[in-house]
């Protein structure tokens, strides 16, 4: 009777891993398809053609350190001699292997990172979790809950929600450097000022590399769509191989393409591969997501730290700031940061619109959605509310309102 239990549950997982390969494959296969395919896409669709943990492994010399919000401080997780690995999924088919034993309503993307630990269970040193949104910190019980076998080492950081208090900041820093002493712990060594300074380093140059894929982008020279995939693989290897492979796109993007005048800001729930049915919508609606505030794409890393001092003390200050105030999760109580940033953005990318997906069980997103509606039409920007999951049920629903939206923006399409 067990061994037919196990037997059942066996072939249930191979038949969920055969249908997550062959989501990937198809979507894969369509984007070579496309028109504005260049081979130097070719490493990024390699990393995301498996982008399991144990494949990030098998790619970089480092032990994994895993992730679910990119609030800890990837530097000093670097400066340790590990890789962070965000553990991300859009996968339909990893959602639907763990729905059976959680919530309804569960966020459609730790439902699939669920299902993708079901089938991959690479261990990991530890997972570091700042305590963001409500489902993040119920993390621990849900990997039980879903039958999770890996009973993972968890490293909280207490993300205090307020960012413009000054004891807010100190809580953060505190926190930050107790993670500091965590990493050293568990490498066994003490993290250097020197190594630090390195890593910092390296993700600066990541970051610069991403501001010349931005700026190509605003200026219709990388579709969006390719925008996005790009920073979709920038946890799946080492962040000096996903540079080196950044780097050799700029010179080849000198092309403007004719892109569809009505140009929309992509904000919301996280978008992450192989689930582009948004973008991929947005295409077919005749709307260019010419820049966006997603933590799956244009903030996958807040980016350069601001360092004034460069004591060791110094440089861990520095990141905990950039790593709490420039974060614009919603989350936070004050987070005026991220209304702020649409505006700023609008200046250099001039698009006519706001465009919000809601992952259904996205409760933080949700409710911010809510709330810039009315400031940012007061500026004089359309506005679109999506909630949509990781089904492709609700496509022509979803297609006939931004069909119509885009009418409400002028601009031939
Ligand atoms: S913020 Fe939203 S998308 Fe992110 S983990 Fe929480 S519920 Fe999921």
């Amino acid at each position: 009777m067990i061994q037919e239990e196990s037997d059942r549950q066996e072939r249930f997982l191979r038949k969920a891993a055969q249908k997550m390969a062959a989501e990937t494959a198809r979507f894969l296969a369509d984007l070579r398809e496309r028109e504005d395919y260049r081979p130097e896409f070719e490493p990024f669709l390699e990393y995301l053609a498996d982008a399991s943990a144990s494949a990030a492994a098998r790619r970089g010399a480092r032990p994994l350190l895993k992730l679910l919000c990119v609030q800890a401080p990837l530097e000093l997780i670097h400066a340790a001699g590990f890789h962070p690995f965000r553990v991300f999924s859009g996968s339909l088919a990893a959602s639907a292997l763990a729905a059976g034993n959680l919530p309804a309503l569960t966020c459609p993307l730790l439902r699939a990172v669920l299902g993708e630990l079901l089938l991959d269970a690479s261990p990991s040193a530890a997972w570091i979790l700042p305590t963001t949104c409500d489902w993040v910190v119920k993390f621990p019980e849900m990997l039980r809950l879903a039958g999770v076998g890996e009973r993972p080492e968890i490293e909280w950081l207490e993300l205090p929600r307020l960012k413009g208090r000054a004891d807010g900041r100190e809580r953060w820093l505190t926190e930050v450097w107790r993670l500091k002493e965590y990493l050293e712990k568990l490498a066994g060594r003490k993290i250097e000022r020197k190594a630090l300074r390195e890593s910092i380093g390296a993700y600066a140059r990541a970051a610069a590399v991403r501001q010349k894929l931005r700026q190509a982008r605003i200026e219709g020279r990388l579709p969006p769509i390719w925008f996005m995939l790009v920073m979709s693989a920038f946890f799946l290897d080492e962040v000096s191989g996903w540079t080196a492979a950044a780097e050799r796109l700029p010179p080849v993007l000198t092309k403007t393409r004719e892109i569809a005048a009505a140009r929309v800001f992509l904000a919301g729930s996280p978008i992450v591969f192989p689930n582009f049915k948004l973008p991929l919508l947005l295409e077919e609606a005749g709307l260019t997501a010419v820049a966006d505030d997603l933590c799956s794409s244009e903030r996958i890393f807040p980016g350069t730290s601001v360092i004034g001092d460069e004591s060791l003390f110094g440089l861990v200050s520095a990141l905990a700031g950039s790593y709490h105030q420039g974060c614009l999760c919603p989350v936070f109580a004050d987070n005026e940061r991220r209304i702020n940033n649409i505006f700023n953005q609008r200046r250099e990318a001039a698009f006519q619109g706001v465009v919000f997906g809601v992952l259904k069980g996205c409760h933080p997103y949700d409710l911010e959605s809510f709330a810039l509606e009315g400031p940012l039409k007061a500026q004089g920007l359309k506005f679109l509310r999506l909630e949509t999951d990781y089904t492709q049920e609700d496509r022509q629903n979803l297609l006939t309102r931004l069909e119509a939206y885009r009418g409400t923006i002028g601009g031939s399409g």
